[in-house]
């Protein structure tokens, strides 16, 4: 029986000094000043070289990181493959205006990873985000903006606005496709799933379009490559029927993850800022609906695999109800869930021990280039809205029933 208030299940990985650290790490995140204070020096003190290292290794890394390297990861793979718990390694590359170099050298590190995810028995995803593989200034370029009619990423379409594109500009949009496209088919070759992150809306029209390119080339068979919708957007839910239009158009499966999505604030800052209908739903209930009607009709196609990527406990009870139902009638999509590493362990360990598949998105990578990854972690954990409140009551909880 699905119990996600069985915290010594939950919990029942870590040791006491393990979650005493964890119960005073998440109780000074309730304090949003100094979660303020701290994302706003902790890069400052990183780049003034100041002895600061040891310090975020102890509390929010490890909490919420892997290790600097795959190898040093491997003992968190480990301890998650224990409690039959999957991993989607994820190399912390983000945004940022590089050059050629530097993502073909991201592009290797992506294979490593891959290619270290067939080795284990429980990592069957990867994630990758598209700005860490091309421009995120062509990206914007390419975008279709339309944010008061929904406008679909069709290839007539986007085509219009490659045209539009110098000679520099077209070589660096194909380099972008071709590197996606190496990654995919290394993923395919060694049977492990490609995740493209959903990110920003003025650049998200080009990285929906690979990801359905990338989709209608490998899975043709089985599910590699999963694009992801983010359901706080209010065009969502058109985007969802009109991919899945695409895919039974063109006979592949479809693959997806389905979040809330992580970038609300700003996105509603620059649709003020440059006078634009916001992109985000007026409230969250909005969200909370797009987002479970999403699960049902997913659920609901033969052809489809779904990651419910959430810490949302309705949604995720919703989801184990749909699926059963599906069972039944024979007409089942493909199920698995997902939390970040380091919160939600009463969704994930409980979700395990029910025999369902899930996994830890489990980043990785040295402690300055997870910074910024670590720093959203704050800040979503310190939100009033936010789960600390839920993470910390759960693990005192525990505490109390170990008597520590
Ligand atoms: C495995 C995994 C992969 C992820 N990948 C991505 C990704 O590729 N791209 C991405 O953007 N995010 C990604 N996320 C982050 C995800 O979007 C956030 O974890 C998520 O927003 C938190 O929502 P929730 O479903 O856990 O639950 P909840 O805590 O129920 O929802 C919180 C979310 O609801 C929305 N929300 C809150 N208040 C309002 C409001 N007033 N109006 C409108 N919306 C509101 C926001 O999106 C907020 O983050 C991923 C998360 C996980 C677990």
């Amino acid at each position: 029986m699905l119990n996600f208030n069985n915290t010594e299940k939950a919990f029942a990985y870590k040791s006491n000094e393990q979650l005493k650290k964890a119960r005073f790490l998440f109780g000074l995140m309730q304090y949003n000043g100094l979660v303020k204070l701290g994302t706003k020096l902790t890069p400052i003190a990183l780049k003034m070289r100041l002895p600061i290292k040891g310090l975020i290794r102890k509390t929010l890394f490890e909490q919420f990181v892997g290790g600097q390297s795959l190898e040093e990861s491997s003992a968190v793979i480990n301890m998650l493959n224990n409690q039959h718990v999957d991993v989607i390694l994820d190399y912390g590359v983000e945004g940022g205006e590089y050059d050629d170099p530097k993502y073909d050298h991201a592009l290797k590190e992506f294979i490593k990873v891959i290619r270290f995810a067939s080795t284990k028995k429980n990592a069957p995803f990867i994630s990758v985000k598209l700005t860490g593989l091309g421009s995120t200034s062509l990206l914007e370029k390419l975008n279709l903006n339309s944010y008061d009619k929904f406008e679909f990423v069709s290839e007539h379409r986007m085509n219009q606005k490659i045209q539009s594109l110098n000679n520099a500009e077209l070589n660096s949009w194909e380099s972008l496709i071709k590197r996606t496209e190496k990654i995919c088919q290394t993923a395919d070759e060694v049977g492990v799933g490609i995740m493209i992150d959903a990110e920003e809306t003025w650049i998200q029209d080009p990285i929906d379009y690979i990801a359905l390119m990338m989709s209608k080339k490998f899975n043709k068979h089985k599910s590699v490559v999963y694009n992801t919708i983010q359901f706080y957007r209010h065009d969502r839910i058109e985007f969802m029927h009109a991919s899945h239009q695409e895919s039974l158009d063109h006979s592949y499966t479809f693959a997806v993850k389905i979040v809330r999505g992580a970038y609300m604030e700003k996105e509603r800052d620059r649709a003020e800022k440059l006078g634009y209908l916001s992109p985000i739903h007026i409230n969250k209930q909005r969200v909370d609906e797009d987002y479970n009607h999403a699960i049902k009709f997913i659920l609901d196609q033969p052809n489809a695999s779904l990651i419910v990527a959430s810490h949302n406990e309705d949604s995720t009870y919703l989801a184990v109800e749909r699926s059963k139902q599906s069972d039944l009638s024979n007409n089942k999509a493909e199920l698995h869930f997902s939390q970040l590493y380091g919160m939600s362990d009463h969704l994930t360990f409980n979700l395990a021990d029910s025999g369902l598949k899930v996994s830890k998105y489990l980043p990785f990578g040295p402690i300055e280039e997870v910074v910024p990854y670590l720093m959203r972690r704050a800040q979503e954990n310190s939100s009033v809205a936010g789960q600390t409140n839920r993470e910390l009551s759960l693990i005192k909880e525990e505490c109390k029933r170990r008597g520590i």
